[in-house]
């Protein structure tokens, strides 16, 4: 698959009306829903597409369907549907079907890098590898050059500066989590992404000839 770099940014793309920090699946979906209403975004990323992550990757079909209006549809073929959520714990176990359609498995990079295509498609500005500082009034600096914007977006994940810059985080409870996330190839067993409750929360989610596990 093809990529898009943009390291530099050019005068004009220093002036934008929505400057989004962080282009994972949050600031990737705001930047096409926006871009498609008519509003210059320019997504500002540290990272290169396609971006991994701990995660267990299994969309639920509220996802999907959020997906797919913005234009990008996930197919079974390109991961592994499941019908529902079963939750268990070494006695018990419950299952719960989506009442409103199938889920699909789907490696992370697989997601980012249909995401991130989309946002080209409909004309977003993508600066990978780009970090992203914030300075007192407002002032953001990309690689250390400013870029002008009039609304700011602040998708940069759970440790987010912009939140903090923003006086949002004071609120905030904090509890320290470790999640981790293997893949084991193990043709999938059954139609659930299934959290296994014991000292950690596990779970596996269906993948195409693979099996996600990730641990809280
Ligand atoms: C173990 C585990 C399992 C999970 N399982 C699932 C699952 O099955 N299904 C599911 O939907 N979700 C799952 N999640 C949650 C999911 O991963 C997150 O909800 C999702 O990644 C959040 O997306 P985001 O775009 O908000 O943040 P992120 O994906 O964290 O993206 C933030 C981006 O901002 C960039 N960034 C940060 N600061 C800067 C800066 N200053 N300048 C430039 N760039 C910056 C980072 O490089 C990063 O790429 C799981 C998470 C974990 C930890």
């Amino acid at each position: 698959m093809s990529r898009t770099t943009v390291c530099a940014l050019s005068p004009k793309q220093n002036n934008t009306d929505v400057a989004i920090i962080g282009g994972g699946p949050a600031g990737l979906a705001a930047a096409i829903a926006l871009q498609k209403k008519g509003i210059e975004c320019t997504v500002v990323e540290a990272l290169e597409p396609p971006i991994d992550k701990g995660c267990g990757e299994g969309l639920m079909p509220d996802a999907l369907h959020s997906l797919k209006e913005l234009g990008i549809e996930i197919t079974e073929e390109e991961g592994y549907p499941f019908q529902g959520i079963r939750f268990a714990t070494s006695a018990d176990r419950v299952d719960a079907e989506f009442p409103n359609g199938t889920g699909i498995g789907v490696r992370r990079t697989h997601l980012h890098q249909r995401m991130s295509h989309r946002a080209r498609e409909v004309g977003v500005t993508l600066a990978w590898r780009s970090h992203a500082t914030l300075s007192s009034g407002g002032r953001l600096l990309i690689n250390g050059a400013e870029m002008r914007y009039r609304w700011l977006i602040g998708a940069d994940g759970t440790a987010s500066q912009v939140r903090k810059w923003a006086g949002l985080d004071e609120e905030r409870f904090y509890s320290q989590r470790f999640g981790f996330r293997r893949h084991y190839q193990i043709a999938p067993w059954g139609k659930y992404v299934e959290v296994h409750w014991g000292r950690l929360v596990s779970y596996t989610s269906p993948l195409s000839r693979v099996t996600a596990c990730a641990s809280y």
